[in-house]
């Protein structure tokens, strides 16, 4: 991983790769963010620019031997420790044992969360970094370096650590020479108060809009599609990677249904829909109705600037035109807009989705309706 390859992030970048290059960087540090940040990204890069072997001042080079060892997480001296499952009649299970699948689970998307990577796995069981694995590491990290030198641990999701993580901690406070210890945090809360004052902070920061609009346009995404997904994503690179797959067209199937039954004012499909958008999680909730509103805004910008199409799925802009069509327009569109972000604050704060979803349903048909008959 490049820095150059992170999205955003910029003055913590600098400020890591100043000290790195003052030989000043501490040797247990806890990078701090959020789902979708970057966090393992950001350790993976640094761990490959302090072994990088033909290094700028800002940068890997990404082609020497190192850089390509770490890219592929087979670097002998760079160590990674993850949440693992245990295995039914087995001992206890280190990362040793599942490194191949984190690999695959790595190269593709390094922005991946915990549950992912459980899921990723296919058991529903719990994830646990175990005493086994603590006394492993201690193990890798008293041997000599094989190739550089420096050796590097970095620890994901080091929150699975029980008490057994108090093994480590001789290890933080006293490493052996040219350790690097990397812990990745997303909940510090749930990290053991031993290591979090044992190890110096680093948070990332909360991406902005554009910072995730920039990430997936370099990924080949069009720009005001970029911007629709970073808005919903609300600084979550991982849920944006994940918009931009595949979930726009179960929104747009969920769209259609909703306004089908609104526009035919079909009472019994309504009473599914509404139990089913009921059934899901807030976030789910939450992201439908923004999806909405972007579309909504989109309809409102082909209309009166003649442009905005480019953006859209042909299914959405299929949808969009059909709005337009059956008279929602500059009349109705800011009616509707403050009905749906109204519906998101309510959300936030637990009201009952099933009231919530057949009481805005009935707000935004009595919009509809009379546009349909209008015009
Ligand atoms: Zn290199």
């Amino acid at each position: 991983m490049l820095f150059s390859q992170i999205v955003g992030q910029q003055e913590l970048k600098e400020k890591i790769i100043y000290l790195i290059n003052e030989g000043r960087l501490p040797h247990a540090i806890n990078l701090l963010g959020h789902e979708g940040s970057g966090h393992l990204a950001l350790a993976m890069a640094i761990a490959q620019y302090i072994n990088c072997k033909q290094k700028t001042p800002t940068d890997s080079c990404g082609v020497c031997a190192s850089c390509i060892k770490i890219q592929k997480l087979q670097h002998p001296d760079v160590h990674f420790s993850f949440p693992t499952i245990s295995i039914a009649k087995k001992p206890p299970s280190t990362s040793k044992d599942f490194i191949v699948p984190f690999r695959e689970f790595i190269a593709q998307n390094p922005y991946g969360t915990d549950t992912e990577w459980l899921d990723f796995l296919g058991k529903e069981k719990q994830g646990n970094i175990t005493a086994l694995e603590c006394r492993d590491i201690i193990q890798k990290l008293l041997l000599r370096s094989f190739e550089s030198e420096y050796k590097i641990l970095i620890m994901w999701y080091p929150e699975y650590l029980g008490k057994e993580g108090n093994i480590l901690l001789k290890l933080i406070e006293e490493p052996t020479p040219n350790t690097i210890l990397i812990f990745v945090t997303t909940v510090v809360d749930h990290l053991l108060l031993t290591i979090q004052s044992r190890t110096q902070l680093f948070p990332l920061k909360r991406l902005s809009d554009a910072e995730i609009q920039e990430g997936l346009i370099r990924k080949g995404l069009d720009p005001s599609k970029a911007l629709m997904y970073a808005r919903i994503a609300e600084g979550n690179y991982n849920e944006a990677l994940k918009l931009s797959n595949d979930i726009e067209d179960e929104w747009l199937m969920i769209t259609r249904n909703w306004l089908n039954a609104l526009f035919s004012n079909n009472g019994l499909q309504l009473v599914q829909w509404v139990m089913e958008m009921a059934d899901g999680s807030k976030e789910h909730q939450k992201k439908f109705l923004t999806y909405f509103i972007q579309l909504l805004e989109h309809a409102f910008r082909i209309k009166h600037i003649g442009s905005s199409h480019l953006a859209l799925l042909e299914g959405e802009l299929k949808l969009v035109t059909t709005l337009l069509q059956k008279g929602v327009d500059e009349k109705e569109i800011p009616q509707l807009i403050p009905i749906l972000n109204d519906a998101i604050y309510h959300i936030e704060r637990n009201a009952n989705s099933k009231i919530l979803f057949h009481h805005i349903s009935l707000q935004v048909q009595q919009v509809l309706i009379p546009a349909l008959h209008e015009k």
